[in-house]
């Protein structure tokens, strides 16, 4: 048995990154990017009224100004504001010649001869400058950064519309049980309906991954083995849930073993999620998942999910913090690092009502996992444990 952290070393370190493939902006939401991203323009390209107002020259807001043009965004002006004039300007119009500063149309007074008083004779400029933001030729998106809407705005801002993204982790999804059924049939005695399919096949495609449904492999060798040689020259990733206990009908690893994966851990020190096998084979990975729909779900989030992200080139790792315990919380053993379902709110971390790592109900009204410690059987209300968002 082997730690958390020695499991997540096993599923982070020397993952190679898939290949590359080029797509237009539109399609980059959740891709990560395989190149750096550089401006073809300064931002902003040009002076511009920062505020709905009047292009002044500072030295002559003291006495009421004539107005000689009204300047729309968009437009550009022709004419110079000279000594005694001003220019009626709308917010994010190119600053007129000769002005200096905008004054916001609020400290001004319109008087009856058409002319402007200026209120506020220590007004700010209210101008963005011409390349304030971004130069021209200046980097703003680095290589490996997740695609989320604000990056794909700088890009737009930038005119990159074909980039460079790593190619999408294919993904093969398999459950595994003769006791299981798929969601829409009515479980026959001794039955249960298939859970974990559907969550393992969407933790995945919420990555961005390309994901297939195997279906369900009966409990035998020679089910397990054709069916995951099947998924193996499409997949990147072949992830299955159940099969790998002590039971006698637990065939997955050395399935696994006959199809050479090269097996990196059988069991790791977590609580729910011991029995989980990680191997791989040349570029290939498969992970297999505790039955329990719990640690399944858990153990994705832990191990999968940081080592399908490196396969797609972004380095993520899970942003942990801390909060109270909102009450008292004891085990019965400490030998595991544990990750407990629990709700977080004002009054701190709850956990939630859990049986065991089949009571689903309880994972999907959490929305945090927290930490016991190895060596730890019992927290005291208040005191702070690390939790993660699921
Ligand atoms: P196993 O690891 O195959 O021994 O399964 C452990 C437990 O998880 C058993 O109670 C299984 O019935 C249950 N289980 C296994 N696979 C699934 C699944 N896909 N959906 C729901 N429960 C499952
Ligand atoms: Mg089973």
């Amino acid at each position: 048995m082997i730690t958390f952290q020695e499991a997540l070393n096993h599923t982070t370190k020397e993952i190679p990154e898939l290949d590359t493939e080029l797509i237009h902006l539109r399609d980059s939401y959740g891709r990560v990017l395989a190149q750096n991203v550089y401006s073809d323009i300064n931002m902003p390209p040009f002076n511009k009224a920062a505020v709905d107002g009047f292009a002044c020259r500072r030295v002559d807001l003291e006495e009421p100004l004539e107005v000689i043009e009204t300047i729309a965004a968009g437009k550009v002006s022709q004419r110079t504001v000279a000594e005694g004039k001003c220019a009626k300007i709308m917010t994010g119009a190119m600053l007129p010649k000769g002005a200096d500063c905008v004054v916001m149309v609020e400290q001004t007074e319109l008087l009856a001869d058409g002319r402007v008083k200026i209120l506020n004779l220590k007004t700010k400029n209210n101008i963005a400058y011409k390349a304030e933001d971004i130069k021209t030729g200046e980097l703003v998106l680095q290589s490996n950064t997740l695609i989320a809407p604000q990056h794909q705005a700088v890009m737009a801002a930038v005119g990159a519309t074909k980039i460079i993204v790593y190619r999408k982790a294919r993904v093969a999804v398999f459950s595994t049980g003769d006791e299981l059924v798929e969601p829409e049939q009515q479980p026959e005695q001794g039955k249960i309906r298939n859970s974990n399919g559907i969550q393992l096949v969407n933790q995945a495609s919420r990555m961005g991954c390309e994901v297939r449904y195997g279906g369900i492999i009966p409990d035998t060798a020679e089910d397990s083995e054709r069916m995951i040689r099947e998924a193996y020259h499409w997949s990147d990733v072949i992830l299955l849930s159940g099969g790998i206990s002590m039971g006698e009908f637990d065939f997955i690893p050395a399935v696994l073993q006959k199809l050479q994966f090269d097996i990196k851990f059988r069991t790791i020190s977590v609580q729910p999620g011991k029995p989980t096998v990680f191997g791989r084979s040349g570029d290939k990975f498969v992970m297999a998942l505790p039955g329990n729909p719990i640690s399944s779900f858990n153990i994705f989030e832990l191990l999968a999910k940081p080592m399908i992200y490196r396969l797609m080139g972004y380095a993520y790792t899970a942003k942990r913090f801390e909060f109270p315990l909102a009450v008292d919380y004891k085990r019965k053993r400490s030998v595991r690092l544990a990750f407990i379902p629990a709700i977080l709110n004002e009054n701190g971390v709850n956990p939630v009502g859990y049986h065991g790592s089949a009571h689903i109900n309880a994972l999907s009204a959490a929305n945090v996992l927290f930490e016991i410690p190895v060596g730890t059987t019992e927290m005291l209300k208040g005191e702070k444990v690390h939790v993660r968002f699921i």
